[in-house]
């Protein structure tokens, strides 16, 4: 495997650094570089901009307006964006759904909703786990019983993320109960504007609203919203799960985290000394680094395999999980440079325009926020103990 970029992609990398010397909004850098609120609207301008350029969408093909982009371009992207402070897409409607519908939607649907992903008219989010479903995803009881041209939904889901936002949620929902769990479910687009929908924020540990919980009660879909074949949901479900957990060991991001890390170090003093001088810290940083290089060459492993035609099979099952490990220790690191003044913080301190006296530390609201909003990341996209089970049968047969 030749690890180094060819003149091509290092040409690529120069237009990626052009533009955005040229389109990213200082604002939202600042925010992204300082861990401060982002808001709808942040994500949405910076979207237009993408969309003007044409690089948007890295998953579809070009005839629906997508970009076809190498797994190395895309790497390249994931970097670049990172060290620029670029605001992470939100994935539910351009990376999830689109490829779905894309491969199992009917043309009305294709025509209908992927222009309006692309326009930032339709803000999706992601209606899978349920309270009692979540690893075991299968056991779902959200309900939607046929009653002629419509499906009655009644159930709930939970950990919607950004849900507050959304006007669209794709959806699990049992259509079968008489069969094997998976054989029937189907997958529905639900407007969420629709009467009997109520959305209730859960407040993280962060003080953050980034996660909901989402009821239907009697909530009237037609039946031209399903995706695809009725009790088939499990197949698009599971191809939607491959796309989720692309680039989740957020390589890019604990680059940047490192980085960071090391400013803050070598800023904040103990015993007299910058803390990067101090033999332990500077230990700690040392051994998460060693993972991040071997993380980044796995990854670039993983991309050479998928240039050569493989498919990312369990391998990223291990990424997933060293590489949020990493971001979990990173965050950890940076928490442990300010000490005591950590805590406490205070949520409105996450603004970028907070003009108000810090409780403690001006790093404390974005470094603790983040540690605690980090927690997710073992969590989400297949929770570190799943994939560890995959690791455990795919690679070492167990
Ligand atoms: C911040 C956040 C955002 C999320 N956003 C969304 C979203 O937008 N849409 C959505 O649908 N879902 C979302 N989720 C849900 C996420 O997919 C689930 O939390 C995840 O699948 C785990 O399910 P659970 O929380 O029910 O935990 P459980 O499945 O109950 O697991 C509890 C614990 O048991 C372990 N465990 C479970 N089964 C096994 C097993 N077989 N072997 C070993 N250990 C096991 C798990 O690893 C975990 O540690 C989000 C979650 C979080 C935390």
């Amino acid at each position: 495997m030749n690890i180094n970029y060819t003149p091509e992609e290092l040409a690529f990398r120069d237009d990626v650094r052009a533009f955005l010397d040229q389109a990213l909004p200082a604002d939202i850098a600042a925010k992204v570089k300082g861990f401060r609120h982002l808001t709808k609207e942040d994500h949405q301008r910076w979207q237009q901009i993408l969309c003007k350029q044409g690089w948007y969408a890295t998953h579809w093909p070009e005839e629906y307006g997508g970009v076809k982009w190498t797994p190395v371009q895309k790497h390249i992207w994931d970097e670049e964006s990172c060290q620029y402070g670029v605001p992470r897409s939100v994935p539910f409607g351009v990376n999830m759904v689109a490829p779905v519908i894309i491969k199992f939607g009917n043309e009305e649907q294709k025509q209908t909703y992927l222009p309006r992903i692309l326009s930032g008219e339709d803000w999706w989010c992601q209606g899978y786990s349920e309270p009692g479903a979540g690893s075991d995803l299968a056991s779902l009881k959200a309900r939607a019983v046929r009653e002629g041209d419509h499906y009655i939904v009644n159930g709930q889901k939970t950990w919607t993320t950004l849900g507050q936002y959304a006007n669209m949620i794709f959806c699990l929902v049992r259509t079968n109960t008489e069969v094997k769990a998976q054989e029937g479910i189907s997958f529905l687009l639900i407007d969420m504007n629709t009467p009997g929908i109520t959305v209730r924020p859960i407040i993280t540990l962060d003080g953050e609203h980034e996660v909901n919980e989402v009821f239907f009660q009697d909530v009237k879909v037609p039946v031209e919203n399903r995706v695809g074949e009725e009790d088939k949901g499990w197949t698009y479900a599971k191809f939607l799960l491959t796309y989720e957990r692309t680039g989740l060991a957020g390589i890019g991001l604990s680059k940047a985290a490192l980085s960071h890390l090391k400013h803050l170090a070598s800023r904040c003093i103990k015993n007299g000394r910058p803390l990067i001088e101090d033999t332990s810290f500077s230990q700690r940083i040392a051994r998460v680094e060693i993972d991040l290089t071997a993380a980044t060459i796995s990854n670039l492993r993983i991309i050479a395999a998928v240039e050569g035609g493989g498919m990312p099979g369990a391998e990223s099952s291990m990424l997933k999980v060293k590489g949020t490990e990493i971001r979990q220790a990173i965050n950890d690191l940076a928490r442990r440079a300010i000490g005591p003044y950590a805590i406490p913080f205070a949520e409105e301190e996450l603004n970028l325009d907070y003009e108000g006296e810090f409780l403690s530390d001006e790093n404390a609201a974005p470094l603790s926020a983040q540690y605690f909003n980090n927690r997710k990341l073992s969590i989400f996209g297949g929770s570190n103990e799943i994939q560890k089970n995959i690791v455990s049968k795919m690679i070492l047969g167990l």
